[in-house]
C-alpha cells in the first residue's frame, strides 16, 4: 500500500473486542488475566497498551520500519535511544542540532562519561574523519533546525555502517512523507510526534522507529525500564493526527515555497534559508533525498534584534511562539526561544543570529500568510525611517 493509505490504515484493523472502525482509547493500566501466564498480550500499560500499540504500528509502517516505539515526548525518545550507550562510548553529531538535543548531549550524556563530537553537519567528510573508535553513534537531523541544511543521510549511514556504527537520524522537520531515512541506510528514526506527525499542536509526544532487531530490543527495553510513555488519549490524538499528514505536507510545501519566494526578493531580508530554492546550497541534494521541500522557511534581517521585535509585534495570522509543524503558522526566534540554552558565542558561531526568524509554515491559504508577512515588514521599514527622519531633525 501506498503512504497515505498507510497513514490511515496502517496498525489500525477493526477493533477485535467490538468492530469499532477507530482504534479505541484504550484507557486502561491493566488487564485482566483468564489464569496464570494467560492474558491477551497486555498486562500493564507501561509495558503495552492497545491504542499506543496501534500508534507503532502505524509510525513503522511510514517509515518502512520492522518496529516502532512511542514515547511521551520527542525528547523521551531521543534519551532512550541514548539508553544504549556505556561508559566511554562516542557519538558525532551534526552541528545544527534541536537546542534541547544540544542539552542533553552536554548536560546528561556528556557527565555520564560518554563524550561527543559535533562537526559541520553538510560536511559528509567530517563525520569520516571524527570516527574513532569508540564511536557508536552518529546523530543527525536533516534539514537541520534552524539553518535548513541537509545531510547526505546515504553518504552518512555508509561512513557508520562501515565503522559498525548507527546512523540515527532526527525526521521531525522532513517527516516520512518527505523523506525516509532508514530506506536510505540509516538505522534509527527519531521523531517529536508533537510536530508535523501530530499537525495539531496539541499533543507532546515521540517515536523511535527502526528496523535493527538489537537496537529494538534494548530501546523496548528502556521504555518500560524507564517508562516515558504517551497515554492512551495522547495516542490516539497521534493516529487522528497522522491520517492527515500526506494532504498537510503537500500543502506545507507548497504554501512554504511561496513564502520563500516572496521573502528572498524582500529588500529588508539578508539571508534566507529554504531548500526548495534552487540558490539554496543543498539544493540538488535535497531534490534527491527529499519528496518536496518542506514547510519551514527560516531568514535573517538585514537589521538590527529591535528590528525583529516590531516584525513579531506586528504579525497577526502567524503566532510568535516555540514548536513548528502544526496547521497554523508560527514564527520563532531561535537565539532566544528555542536555542536559548545554547551558549551566545556558540549560537553565532552556528549562525544562528539574534535577527534570525523561523516560520513553521501552516496550511492557512498562502496569500493570507504573504499579505501578513507583508505588512509586518512595511511596519518594520516604518519605524526605521520615523528613526532616520528623527536623527535628522
Ligand atoms: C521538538 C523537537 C524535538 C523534541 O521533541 P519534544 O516532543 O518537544 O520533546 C526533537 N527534535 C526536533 C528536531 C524537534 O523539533
Amino acid at each position: 500500500m501506498k503512504f497515505a493509505t498507510r497513514a490511515i490504515h496502517a496498525g489500525q484493523e477493526a477493533d477485535p473486542a467490538t468492530g469499532a472502525t477507530i482504534t479505541p482509547i484504550y484507557q486502561t493500566s491493566t488487564y485482566t488475566q483468564e489464569g496464570l501466564g494467560e492474558h491477551k498480550g497486555f498486562e500493564y500499560s507501561r509495558t503495552s497498551n492497545p491504542t499506543r500499540a496501534a500508534l507503532e504500528a502505524c509510525l513503522a509502517a511510514l517509515e518502512n520500519a520492522r518496529y516502532g516505539l512511542a514515547f511521551g515526548s520527542g525528547m523521551a525518545a531521543t534519551s532512550a535511544v541514548l539508553s544504549i550507550l556505556r561508559p566511554g562510548d562516542h557519538i558525532i553529531a551534526g552541528d545544527d542540532l534541536y537546542g534541547g538535543t544540544y542539552r542533553i548531549f552536554e548536560r546528561v550524556i556528556r557527565p555520564m562519561g560518554i563524550t561527543i563530537d559535533y562537526v559541520p553537519a553538510r560536511e559528509t567528510g567530517a563525520y569520516q574523519a571524527a570516527l574513532r573508535p569508540e564511536t557508536k553513534l552518529i546523530w543527525v537531523e536533516t534539514p537541520t533546525n534552524p539553518l535548513l541544511a541537509l545531510v547526505d543521510i546515504a553518504a552518512v549511514a555508509n561512513i557508520a555502517r562501515e565503522h559498525g556504527a548507527r546512523l540515527v537520524v532526527d525526521n521531525t522537520f522532513a517527516t516520512p512523507y518527505l523523506q525516509r531515512p532508514l530506506d536510505l541506510g540509516a538505522h534509527i528514526v527519531v521523531h517529536s510526534t508533537t510536530k508535523y506527525i501530530n499537525g495539531h499542536s496539541d499533543v507532546v509526544g515521540g517515536a523511535v522507529l527502526t528496523s535493527d532487531e538489537q537496537a529494538y530490543t534494548d530501546i523496548k527495553f528502556y521504555q518500560n525500564a524507564a517508562g516515558g510513555v504517551p497515554s492512551p488519549f495522547d495516542s490516539w490524538l497521534v493516529l487522528r493526527g497522522v491520517k492527515t499528514l500526506a494532504v498537510r505536507m503537500r500543502q506545507h510545501c507548497e504554501n512554504a515555497m511561496r513564502i520563500a519566494e516572496f521573502l528572498a526578493e524582500h529588500t529588508l531580508v539578508r539571508d534566507i534559508y529554504y531548500p526548495g530554492l534552487p540558490a539554496h546550497p543543498d539544493h540538488e541534494l535535497a531534490q534527491r533525498q527529499m519528496a518536496g521541500f518542506g514547510g519551514m522557511v527560516s531568514f535573517a534581517f538585514d537589521g538590527t534584534r529591535a528590528d525583529v521585535d516590531t516584525f513579531v509585534r506586528h504579525l497577526k495570522v502567524f503566532a510568535l511562539a516555540e514548536s513548528l509543524g502544526g496547521v497554523e503558522s508560527l514564527c520563532c526566534h531561535p537565539a532566544s526561544m528555542t536555542h536559548g540554552s545554547i551558549p551566545a558565542e556558540e549560537r553565532e558561531r552556528r549562525g544562528v543570529t539574534d535577527t534570525l526568524l523561523r516560520l513553521s509554515v501552516g496550511i492557512e491559504d498562502a496569500d493570507d500568510l504573504i499579505a501578513d508577512l507583508d505588512q509586518a515588514l512595511q511596519a518594520v521599514a516604518a519605524t526605521r525611517s520615523t528613526a532616520i527622519s528623527g536623527a535628522a531633525r
